[in-house]
């Protein structure tokens, strides 16, 4: 059944609180991409911009070029499975040309034909009951002789006449209206007809094609209603073609059209003399039938989507479109197939946007040139699949716009990604050292400018003081040792994140491996800028489960501030700022330190001392110290703790405060660190040997963080013992808690290991760290040091007291031991005793001694 119906009706849509709803989800989820991922943004905007020019028509030819070369295809054996009207109408049959040839005109030698030539024709294929016969012929005017003959001829109800509605040429004279359709073919801007064009109203009077009409008539459909917009033939709906169809950007939309499906095949053709010579009678037989002109020379021929390619056949004539536009209806109507549909400008648009990300990303994520090119290819090759495969589903999916976005996408991109790693950081895009600098330098400048060249505005604004914090992570070559370059990649992008959570609009970098700058303008005082550095460090130092294996990070700060009025260069502001994480790292973990004049002459030593740190290590001009570690119960020496001294030449003795930093900084802590275990467990042997006691006695010896972290700690330690035959037990190690703590995991596994070899344990400074109490009982620690600053204020502070007994019955309770260090007077002596302290250790029993003054001590033990 064929209807002219109403336009469906959309169904109803769904609550607006729904919808708005969805908007707020994604444009959050967007919004979190784009501040990931800024290619997004161009992506974004070049499909936008790629989908304005295509409105604008400017893509149109290149869309038609790819139409065309889909239709090729499909003839070609390919994408589109077209079904004939013979195939698919058994009922009906297969349409057949009469063409009026060169050769045909030169017989009849005239033109336009007689009406008696037309007359004979048409009784000729009469006589093979052909099922319709349309005319694609002019006769509005008569061409005698033979007016009346043909006048009879045309009485036959199964033929069909053509007007034209441009041209206004009408029918012949007293034709029927019911059999009379327009021969009007709408050609496309570039010369080709891809539409169908099959019905139009004129001054309120509804007009039919000529295929439209011979469908109808063949398929005895009744028509409707001609003012609605849409029709439907049975379950098939088909909606005429909007201005922007496909590929199309501004089409004369007027009346109904489709886009045109050419059958693959193309159909039989006869000439005229073929017909009236009676040779052509089979081919005929119960047929449809169109009669009009093949011959070059009359110009009723047109480009097809064929046209380029079929060198013999370059124009199709136009009879031979109608038969396409007849046989495309009949297909439709009758098989239901789908006609070629195209999608609405706003999937148009997503698509497009798709493709303009997929190019962005390409462009983004790939780093080598390469592999873009193979991504662009595989990209290419699916974009030509996916619309191809579309094509032959019956949809006309453009290509131009996707293919042109993609590449925008991709070159401005790279572009932008040229420019962008010239200026951040790509790991966790953040500025670099560079952009830094650069926003910095004018800052500096401008407040230089205010307060000496125009003190008046100055006066006007007083928070003229800048800051530059410089952040480094503590430890952080350990971090990178014990997680792998990837993990410890993940740190410092974690680090960046909370960096930004924590100072979200502070202008920040990435200056360094581990190293973060941040500015802190228009200060109202220097206070404000060490409370952000407390601030920044108590928040890194949460735990956060994004970290990897939960890891604590702690960070060392340093600042320099430029007071208005001071000149200073970017370079240098920053440069200090560094100096004085320099500083607050060797004064500990987790400290910020202002920067201070002399930092810059400290810095220069600093080399010096490091140059000279290696000649020592190299020269072994070290000396190894023991200070007597005294067993409380019984007042006498339970070991000693072996403390390092380097004898400098000019600077007398170094502190190992300040030259173990510097050893872990450069790694020299690992020769060191070999050098101390190997001379302390010697000596221990010695003195094993010299002064058996029960139990052994035993030396402990400190373990730095990046000694603890080395991998074959355990291999190394096992050489020394058989080295120097020393028993396991007479060798202690202490590390500190924080050491402990900074990778949880692995420190459990390593002292395992450790404790298995025999070894005993001293968790060192115990109290200032931030160990977690539920980790302490699987260290495998057989002691706790309590730490100086504990001790020594035990007489004073009540609390500190309090927090020695505490540690005591903790450790205890745990089976560990528990030295005091520092003691220092009498009383604090008693107090520890008297809160059953295990052990003491400090300046009021010895001050570390020389091995000769420790061997002394052994030979005439003192009991304290
Ligand atoms: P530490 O492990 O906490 O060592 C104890 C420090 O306290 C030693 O300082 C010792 O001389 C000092 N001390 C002992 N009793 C008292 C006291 O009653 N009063 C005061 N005020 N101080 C006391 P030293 O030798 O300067 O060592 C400082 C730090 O250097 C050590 O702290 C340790 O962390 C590190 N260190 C020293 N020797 C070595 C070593 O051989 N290897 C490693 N890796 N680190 C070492
Ligand atoms: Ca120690
Ligand atoms: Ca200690």
């Amino acid at each position: 059944m064929l209807l002219f119906s109403s336009r469906r009706k959309r169904p109803d849509r769904p609550p607006l609180k729904w919808i708005a709803h969805g908007w707020r989800q994604v444009s959050q989820w967007l919004l979190a991409q784009f501040r990931q991922a800024p290619y997004g943004a161009i992506s974004l905007a070049i499909a936008l911009v790629v989908l304005g020019s295509q409105q604008l028509g400017l893509l149109e030819s290149l869309e038609l070029s790819v139409y065309d070369y889909w239709v090729r295809q499909q003839s070609e054996g390919g994408l589109l499975h077209q079904q004939s009207s013979h195939e698919a109408l058994d009922t009906v049959a297969e349409i057949v040309i009469v063409g009026i040839t060169e050769e045909d005109i030169q017989n009849q030698a005239q033109w336009p034909l007689s009406d008696q030539v037309l007359a004979e024709l048409l009784d000729t294929l009469q006589q093979n009951s052909p099922r319709a016969i349309g005319i694609d012929l002019h006769r509005d005017i008569a061409y005698p002789p033979g007016e009346v003959q043909l006048a009879e001829a045309l009485q036959a109800d199964n033929i069909f006449v053509i007007e034209s509605l441009i041209d206004g040429i009408p029918p012949p004279p007293d034709f029927p209206v019911e059999r009379v359709g327009f021969n009007d073919l709408l050609v496309d801007s570039d010369g080709i007809v891809r539409r169908n064009f099959f019905y139009a109203t004129l001054a309120g009077d509804p007009f039919y094609s000529l295929s439209l009409k011979m469908a109808l008539a063949l398929l005895d459909e009744q028509v409707g209603n001609a003012t609605q917009l849409d029709i439907s033939m049975g379950n098939v709906i088909l909606p005429t073609l909007p201005q922007n169809a496909g590929g199309y950007s501004d089409i004369d939309n007027a009346g109904y059209q489709l886009l045109l499906q050419y059958h693959p095949q193309g159909f039989q053709q006869v000439s005229l003399t073929d017909v009236l010579s009676r040779q052509a009678d089979s081919v005929i037989k119960d047929n449809i039938v169109f009669i009009g002109t093949v011959a070059p020379s009359i110009k009723d021929t047109f480009f097809t989507p064929f046209s380029p390619i079929r060198d013999q056949q370059p124009l199709m004539p136009g009879v031979e479109i109608h038969a396409h536009n007849l046989n495309q209806l009949l297909t439709l109507i009758q098989i239901q197939q789908p006609p070629l549909q195209w999608v609405s400008v706003g999937i148009e648009g997503l698509w497009i946007l798709c493709w303009s990300l997929l190019g962005g990303s390409i462009a983004w994520y790939q780093r080598r040139p390469l592999l873009v090119i193979g991504t662009l290819s595989l990209t290419t090759v699916a974009l030509v699949g996916l619309c191809g495969f579309a094509f032959s589903q019956h949809f006309w999916l453009v290509l131009a716009a996707p293919a042109v976005a993609t590449f925008l996408s991709l070159l401005l991109v790279t572009v932008y990604k040229v420019f962008y790693y010239s200026f951040y950081d790509p790991m966790t895009r953040l500025p670099n050292r560079t952009l830094f600098l650069r926003r910095l330098q004018p800052l500096l400048q401008r407040s230089y400018q205010r307060t000496n060249v125009d003190p008046k505005a100055n006066a006007n604004n007083s928070a003229s003081l800048h800051a530059v914090l410089f952040v480094d992570i503590d430890g952080f070559k350990s971090i990178n040792e014990s997680l792998g370059q990837e993990g410890g990649n993940q740190v410092l992008c974690q680090v960046a994140r909370r960096l930004q959570r924590c100072l979200p609009n502070a202008l920040m970098a990435r200056v360094g491996g581990d190293e973060f700058a941040i500015l802190l303008p228009n200060l109202q005082h220097s206070g404000e800028a060490t409370d952000t550095a407390a601030h920044v460090q108590k928040l890194l130092a949460q735990p956060d489960s994004s970290m990897p294996q939960m890891l604590v990070i702690t960070v060392s700060i340093g600042i320099a501030l430029q007071h208005s009025g001071s000149s200073y260069r970017a370079a240098d502001l920053l440069q200090d700022a560094h100096r004085a994480t320099h500083r607050a790292r060797q004064l500990g973990r987790e400290r910020y330190e202002v920067f201070a004049r002399g930092m810059r002459t400290q810095a220069v030593s600093q080399f010096q001392l490091e140059m000279d740190l290696r000649v020592a290590i190299e020269q072994q001009a070290f000396e190894l110290y023991y200070q007597p570690i005294i067993c409380l119960k019984t007042g006498y020496v339970a070991g000693f703790e072996a403390l390092i001294r380097w004898p400098h030449e000019e600077r007398g003795f170094v502190s190992p405060g300040d030259f173990i930093p510097l050893a872990e900084e450069t790694g020299l802590i690992i020769p060191l660190g070999q050098w101390i275990l190997e001379t302390a467990c010697q000596q221990a042997q010695h003195w094993h040997q010299a002064f058996p006691q029960q139990p052994p006695l035993a030396v402990s010896v400190n373990l730095s963080g990046r000694q603890f972290n080395q991998s074959n700690l355990v291999e190394m330690i096992q050489a020394t013992l058989s080295r120097t035959q020393l028993t396991p037990c007479g060798l202690k190690l202490e590390l500190t808690e924080s050491i402990a703590m900074e990778n949880v995991n692995l420190a459990i596994d390593q002292l395992l290991r450790l404790k298995q070899m025999g070894l005993q344990l001293s968790l060192d400074d115990f109290g200032t760290g931030y160990s977690s109490l539920s980790y302490l009982h699987r260290f495998s620690i057989d002691t706790l040091k309590v730490d100086r600053s504990f001790v020594s204020h035990m007489d004073v502070a009540t609390e500190d007291s309090d927090i020695v007994k505490t540690i005591l019955s903790l450790g205890h309770q745990l089976g560990m031991t528990v030295v005091a260090e520092g003691i220092e007077t009498a009383a604090q002596l008693q107090a520890l005793r008297q809160m059953s302290c295990d052990y003491g250790q400090g300046y009021l029993f010895a001050k570390p001694l020389t091995a000769e003054q420790a061997s002394q001590l052994l030979q005439q033990p003192k009991q304290w």
